[in-house]
This record gives C-alpha cells, sequence and structure tokens, in this order.
C-alpha cells in the first residue's frame, strides 16, 4: 500500500471544426486573433450557440469512460477575471455533469490498473498570454483570443492513484484513447491535453492528508516528476512535524521542483449561477445508443478482441494497443495471412528492439504491413527459420522482400534431411571428447550437439528437424 493519495483533472480540446458556442474555425497554430467573432470576444448582446459535434464528441468520451450520462446536463457561468477571458466568464458544467462515475482500465506493469473517473463535463477555453521574458517581472503581456471558446472536456478522476508511475500511466492511457476514437489530438506540446494532479500523503490511521494541487503541467513527464517531488516535500515536511498546507503549486522544469502559487484560501468565489442564454445540453438513451454503436473501438475494446480472437497474452494485447499506428499495422500484416503470434513478437520484439537501437520509429521508413506480413509467412511456413528471419529485418525495414533476400543469403530451410543427418554424422565425428562425455551419461550434451549443427546449417536446419534427427543418431551410438 502506497502512503500516497493522488488525483488528476485533465482537460482534453475536442477536435470539432468550430468552436463550443460560435462558428469561428477551431485551429491550433493560426495568425493570433483572426478566428475571433462577437460571440467568443464576449461583445455586448451577442448569443452562444451549442456546437452539436463537439457535444457528441464529449459524449462518445463519457461513454468511453464507461460513465454514466445525466440526461440533462445544464450549462453555467463560472464568472472570474483575467485578461484572457473576454467575456468575464467560462461556460462550463457544474453539479449536473455530462458524465459522472466511470472508469478507465489501462495496461500497467504485467498487468492492468483501474483509475475511477468522478465526472466529465464540457467547458469553453480560455485565450493564451504570452508574457515577455520572466513571468513575474515582464513588462509586457500579448494575448491570442483564437483559443477563447474552443471546446474541452475536462475529465476529473477519484483520488484512487497511488503512484507517479500509475499517474504516468493514466495519463498515457487517457491520450491514447481520445486519439483511438478520434475526438482529440492529444498533443500536450499544443496545449490538446492538459493536466493539474493533486497529491497528499496519508495519515497514520489511513486517512487522507491535506492536498497540494500542481498546474498546467505539459508532458507526462513533468507530470510524473512533478509528483515525485511533491511526494518527497510533503514526506519530509510531515516527517519533521511540519503541516502540509492547502495550495496551488506550478512546476519548474528546469530544477524539477514545484513551488508556491496561491493558497486555497484566497482563491475566487466563482459565483456560479445558470447560464441564461442556452438551454441545457439534453440527451436521450436513443441518441447515447447511437454514439455508442457508430463509435471507434477503445484500445480496451481492441486489445480484449486481439486475447480472445488470437489468443494473445494480456500483456501483448495491451503493447500492440499502445499506439494507433501499432494497432492497425498490425492487423493489416494479419489480414495479410500472417500469423497474430508470430507478427507480434516479430513487430513489437524485433521490429520495435531495432527501431530503439536506430533510433527509427514506425512510419519513418519503408516498412510497411505487406513487408512485414511476407517475412512472418516464410517463417509460419517454415521456409527460413526465426532466426534467418531476425537477420533479415534490416533488409525489410529497409523497404527489400523478405523472400528474395532470403534467396539471395541462401538462408531458405534445408528441406532435405539427408543433408542435415550428413552434418549431424560430421558434428559427431568432429567432436569425440563430447561424444564419450554423453556416452558415459553426460546426456545433457545434446543441447551441444544441436547447437553445433544448427550452427553448421548457417541457421537454414529447423531446430526441431535438427533436435529429432540428433537425438535418434546419438541414441545409436
Ligand atoms: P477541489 O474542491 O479542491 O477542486 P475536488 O474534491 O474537486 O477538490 O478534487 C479535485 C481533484 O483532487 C480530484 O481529482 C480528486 O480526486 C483529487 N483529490 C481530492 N482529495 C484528494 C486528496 N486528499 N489527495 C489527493 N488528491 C485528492
Ligand atoms: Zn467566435
Ligand atoms: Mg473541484
Amino acid at each position: 500500500m502506497s502512503d500516497l493519495v493522488i488525483g488528476i483533472e485533465v482537460h482534453v480540446q475536442l477536435l470539432s471544426a468550430t468552436k463550443m458556442f460560435c462558428g469561428c474555425k477551431n485551429s491550433f497554430g493560426d495568425e493570433p486573433n483572426t478566428n475571433v467573432c462577437p460571440v467568443c470576444l464576449g461583445l455586448p448582446g451577442a448569443l452562444p450557440v451549442v456546437n452539436e459535434k463537439a457535444t457528441q464528441m464529449g459524449l462518445q468520451l463519457a461513454l468511453a469512460l464507461n460513465c454514466k450520462i445525466n440526461e440533462v446536463a445544464p450549462y453555467y457561468r463560472k464568472n472570474y477575471f483575467y485578461p484572457d477571458l473576454p467575456k468575464g466568464y467560462q461556460i462550463t458544467q457544474y453539479a449536473t455533469p455530462l458524465g459522472q462515475k466511470g472508469f478507465l482500465e489501462f495496461p500497467f506493469g504485467k498487468g492492468k490498473k483501474r483509475v475511477d473517473i468522478t465526472r466529465i463535463h464540457l467547458e469553453e477555453d480560455a485565450g493564451k498570454m504570452f508574457h515577455s521574458g520572466d513571468i513575474t517581472k515582464s513588462s509586457s503581456s500579448l494575448v491570442d483570443y483564437n483559443r477563447c471558446g474552443a471546446p474541452l472536456a475536462e475529465i476529473v478522476t477519484e483520488p484512487c492513484i497511488e503512484t507517479p508511475e500509475e499517474a504516468q500511466a493514466y495519463l498515457f492511457a487517457l491520450r491514447n484513447l481520445v486519439r483511438f476514437i478520434g475526438i482529440s489530438t492529444g498533443n500536450m506540446e499544443e496545449g490538446a491535453l492538459r493536466c493539474d494532479v493533486n497529491v497528499s500523503v496519508k495519515n497514520p490511521d489511513g486517512s487522507f492528508g491535506t492536498k497540494v494541487e500542481v498546474k498546467n503541467l505539459n508532458s507526462f513527464r513533468s507530470a510524473r516528476r512533478a509528483l515525485e517531488f511533491e511526494a518527497k516535500r510533503q514526506r519530509d515536511l510531515i516527517a519533521q512535524g511540519g503541516q502540509v498546507t492547502a495550495e496551488t503549486r506550478h512546476f519548474i522544469e528546469s530544477t524539477g521542483e514545484t513551488a508556491g502559487m496561491r493558497s486555497k484560501e484566497e482563491l475566487n468565489d466563482y459565483r456560479y449561477f445558470p447560464e441564461p442564454d442556452l438551454p441545457p445540453m439534453v440527451t436521450n438513451t436513443s441518441q447515447i445508443e447511437k454514439i455508442r454503436q457508430e463509435m471507434p473501438k477503445t484500445p480496451g475494446q481492441i486489445a480484449e478482441k486481439f486475447e480472445k480472437e488470437y489468443g494473445l497474452s494480456q500483456y501483448d494485447a495491451g503493447v500492440l494497443t499502445q499506439d494507433k499506428e501499432t494497432t492497425a499495422f498490425f492487423e493489416e500484416c494479419v489480414k495479410n495471412g500472417a500469423s497474430p503470434k508470430k507478427t507480434c513478437s516479430f513487430l513489437t520484439v524485433e521490429i520495435q528492439g531495432y527501431f530503439a537501437k536506430e533510433g527509427l520509429s514506425l512510419g519513418q521508413t519503408k516498412l510497411t504491413p505487406k513487408l512485414l506480413s511476407e517475412l512472418v509467412k516464410l517463417v509460419d511456413s517454415g521456409q527460413i527459420t526465426n532466426q534467418s528471419a531476425k537477420t533479415i529485418i534490416p533488409d525489410v525495414v529497409a523497404g527489400s522482400s523478405s523472400e528474395k533476400v532470403a534467396k539471395e543469403r541462401n538462408l531458405i530451410v534445408i528441406e532435405d534431411e539427408s543433408a542435415i543427418i550428413e552434418l549431424v554424422k560430421q558434428v559427431i565425428e568432429n567432436n569425440p571428447k563430447q561424444v564419450e562425455q554423453y556416452k558415459q551419461g553426460k546426456t545433457a550434451l545434446s543441447g551441444f550437439f544441436i547447437g553445433q549443427v544448427l550452427k553448421a546449417s548457417c541457421g537454414k536446419a529447423q531446430a526441431e528437424t535438427v533436435k529429432r534427427l540428433v537425438e535418434e543418431a546419438l541414441s545409436r551410438l
């Protein structure tokens, strides 16, 4: 049992073509202040209209997170002042969010981890500030309202995460999920996925301690590092007889430390009240069913299919669904007739191992599903050995046909057993000392003879055949 308690809040930018409550383009990286209108600039008299596509995406995510859907989810105004919020309030959902009481299950270590989801709600984003120089001393700030009114889904977890590693794995799984169902790019470096982490150290009686929130972490690694730092800081503080103060802190990338921003007591009172310009978000069972049916499969559902249909282990299925590209690549190979298990091991062990060594990645090379399935099928059909296949990987990654390479390198398996019998005979003749020891009862030496024959065949003899023929020859000694 860990002494830590962690809860995470994530904002995901939805990929609808237009913003949450107006027709402005919802896109990243455009010329500042070009995608704006009276609604998202909060000009007097402008009225918001709900984006149906963004609403659907929010519902998809709620369903993918196994949430209970609230059929009536009203919009509220959350009032506060900041230059990136020209209206002076943010439209969001409040006491009754779009979805509640869900969970996300994902691969973790050798098994799985489940994180409970408290709620998911829809809201609008604020603009983006640019401060010149050091944020504490800067004399001028610029604001870009392009992001103002962009659609966001906020996902809040229960305080059920126990370690920084689990927190990182949850964030990775959530990003993967939004990418698979196609509702967000999930690109943290573009701010399409942003997270705040909450962490506390348990009291000696097991009850939860005072939590500290670390805001605006812009990578999975930062989230993990911030949690590691906070865990140590809070444990040390408690050990020295001190008390943790409830506060919001920020993470300093360069030092790996967190520093205080403002204490919770000073926080605004948001004066939430129902948004008078918008009807509540209303959904019904048949709409929800339709969305559920039309929704792309989640990584979890695909992994389950891989386990059931292909007999892959939970671990392998998890590795194959770690990103959309790998999943699609694998499925294409299987469609081409390559055996799922062999494809999985070549893709996730041999190819990815080679990529890691060479600093490559899928889609960056000439490797196609067609080329990999050709290689796997050569192994499946026994035309080349597993061992030979591994030696061809660099060629296949460079775009060559494995059958062609196998022929050129003379790697096609020796079908003719008499040729292997001949090799066995030679190995026995060349190793009289081991033969003597074998005769005296050191039968474990059969492995040595098998190895020698495989070596002599230059990897062209199938191991099972060699094993059988060596054992036959040894039994006749
Ligand atoms: P607040 O009222 O400060 O916003 P919430 O209860 O809404 O707090 O929780 C915000 C986040 O903090 C949630 O993700 C929740 O799981 C997490 N959280 C709540 N209590 C704790 C705690 N004692 N330690 C760590 N995280 C916590
Ligand atoms: Zn607008
Ligand atoms: Mg809260």
